[in-house]
């Protein structure tokens, strides 16, 4: 599908092109990108393991407050300077086409580096995440020089303005589950806008956006415009959040960290921040939903996909009565015939979770949820054979309560949580959440009942008999409630990463 929609010289080779690789074997850009050069890092360092099978690969040098300063510094006086803010947008615009070309050029590279580290198997690596991230950077290309400012009514013998200016350096902090692409959903805009930016990926995945930034200044963007800073999200992340050059936030993770986030922003600067927060999604399953075997093949990637561990993860299954026995089964069947494997392997399909701690937190989210009544239809614990590697079974949990675990949490795994409902009141009901409010999946023939929902479910995305993202980057992504505040992707998160200055001018 992606390859109608890129251009000749970056479609995608044949896929077959994707083979086993070694991770001994691939080439880690290790350390800060500041300046335009790798900087080795002082001070202490992080081990960095990698998922599969949780064997330590690199060490991570992290940058505390002053090497957090010099790249901030670094970034604001190559934005003042270099004209990256000033330039035609057009230019801008421009470079960044290049840089999405350099990246479908070393794709295969970066493919590696990210499947190396991360839960991403080297084939949805390659075709994917890699080629996701190039178009999401030509998205926003192409809207540097599509937006203007706004003249404004005023008295006759004034002109008023609003004119939008890059607010200089923006600090973006992205997590772990797709490296890659959150790093392009952050970059992408701000830097089409004519910001700088400093981005901190996240400790347990954070090499691949330091390629991605060398291929940036081979693109043509200046030195300092494009860095990347390493380290904890207590040490770096926070240093990076209250700079005060730093004069706007974009942040993704989970909503305990956005909160943080949020409170050093308001106290060091009254930043703006746009936060893209975790979920707790329904998917709404009418008896008229279709058929069967394709709305379970629905529901099945939208919990398992990345094992679970996406944002958007529709891990609350909320199905009518009449459907309900043969939409279960075939869920349950679906999810049985995964094939775990390791991400650098080409035909693994279904990836670790990526961490002890995280499996840790899945394990036992499933087994207070057991322990509190639910039943496990599927799954409830981790495949053998994986040694140092964490790959957790899908696992498909009935006969829940309010306030159960696996109900109410963002579990971050493979984990769907099944209740069966009556009537329309009742399932709206159940799809609702008291905290999160980011995604939701109505499946239903019936177009009045599907519009209804909508507009009653809480959630800044609603996909009706569909469930995930597409390559339509012109539709924003973002959160309600305790998901989050404004918008990655479509032309309002381009909007979002410049001020509007009002200005009068009397003749
Ligand atoms: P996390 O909140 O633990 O960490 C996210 C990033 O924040 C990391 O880079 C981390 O180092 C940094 N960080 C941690 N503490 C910080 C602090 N005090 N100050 C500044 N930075 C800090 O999240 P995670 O575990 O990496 O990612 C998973 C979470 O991200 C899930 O909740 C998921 O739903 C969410 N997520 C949301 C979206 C979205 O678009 N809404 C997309 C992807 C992931």
């Amino acid at each position: 599908m992606l390859d109608t929609l890129l251009p000749k010289s970056v479609s995608r080779p044949v896929v077959e092109a994707v083979q086993d690789f070694d991770p001994a074997a691939v080439n880690i850009p290790s350390g800060h990108y500041i300046s335009g050069r790798l900087v080795p890092g002082d001070g202490p360092a992080i081990e960095v393991r990698r998922p599969s099978d949780g064997q330590a690969y690199a060490d991570l040098p992290e940058a505390g407050e002053t090497g957090v300063d010099v790249a901030v510094c670094d970034a604001s006086t190559a934005q003042q300077q270099s004209g990256w803010g000033e330039c035609p947008p057009r230019e801008r615009g421009a470079v960044l086409r290049r840089w999405a070309d350099l990246i479908m050029e070393n794709r295969l590279e970066l493919a590696q580096l990210e499947a190396l580290g991360s839960t991403r198997c080297i084939s949805e690596a390659y075709t994917g995440e890699v080629p996701f991230t190039a178009e999401a950077i030509r998205f926003f290309a192409e809207c540097a020089d599509k937006y203007s400012g706004d003249v404004l009514p005023t008295r006759s013998r004034s002109l008023g303005m609003l004119m939008p200016e890059p607010y200089g350096v923006v600090g973006a902090i992205a997590p772990w589950n797709f490296p890659l692409s959150m790093a392009s959903w952050k970059c992408g805009p701000a830097l089409a806008a004519g910001n700088a930016i400093v981005l901190k990926p996240s400790e347990l995945t954070p090499f691949s956006t330091v390629r991605l930034a060398e291929l940036a200044l081979e693109a043509g963007l200046p030195p300092g415009i494009f860095n990347v800073v390493q380290g904890s999200g207590q040490v770096t992340g926070a240093a990076l959040v209250r700079h005060p050059l730093v004069r706007k936030v974009s942040f993704t993770g989970s909503t305990q960290t956005g909160k943080s986030v949020m409170t050093d922003a308001a106290h060091h600067g009254m930043k703006p921040v746009t936060l893209e927060l975790g979920g707790k999604s329904p998917q709404l399953v009418f008896n008229d939903a279709g058929d069967v075997d394709t709305v379970a093949q629905r529901i099945t990637r939208g919990f398992m996909a990345n094992a679970g561990q996406a944002c958007v993860a529709g891990t609350r299954l909320i199905v009518q009565r009449g459907i309900a026995e043969a939409l279960i089964a075939a869920v349950v069947r679906h999810a049985r015939v995964v094939v775990p494997g390791v991400t650098w392997k080409a035909n693994s399909r279904f990836a670790p979770l990526i961490s002890q701690r995280q499996a840790e937190k899945v394990s036992a989210a499933v087994s207070n949820t057991v322990a509190a009544g639910a039943e496990v239809l599927c799954g409830g614990s981790f495949f053998d054979g994986f040694g140092g590697g964490f790959f957790y079974q899908p696992t498909v949990l009935i006969g829940l309560q309010a306030g159960m675990t696996a109900l109410e949490e963002e579990v971050f795994g493979p984990v769907l949580t099944v209740q069966i409902f009556d009537d329309e009141e009742e399932g709206i009901a159940l799809a609702s959440h008291s905290v999160y409010g980011l995604a939701a999946g109505v499946h239903t023939m019936d177009i009045g009942q599907a519009m209804r929902a909508t507009r009653r479910i809480a959630a800044g995305t609603v996909w009706i008999n569909r469930y995930g993202r597409t390559t339509d980057f012109i539709v924003p992504t973002g959160g309600f409630n305790g998901s989050g505040i404004g918008k990655d992707l479509g032309r309002q998160a381009f909007e979002a990463n410049l001020r509007h200055k009002s200005v009068l001018l009397d003749f």
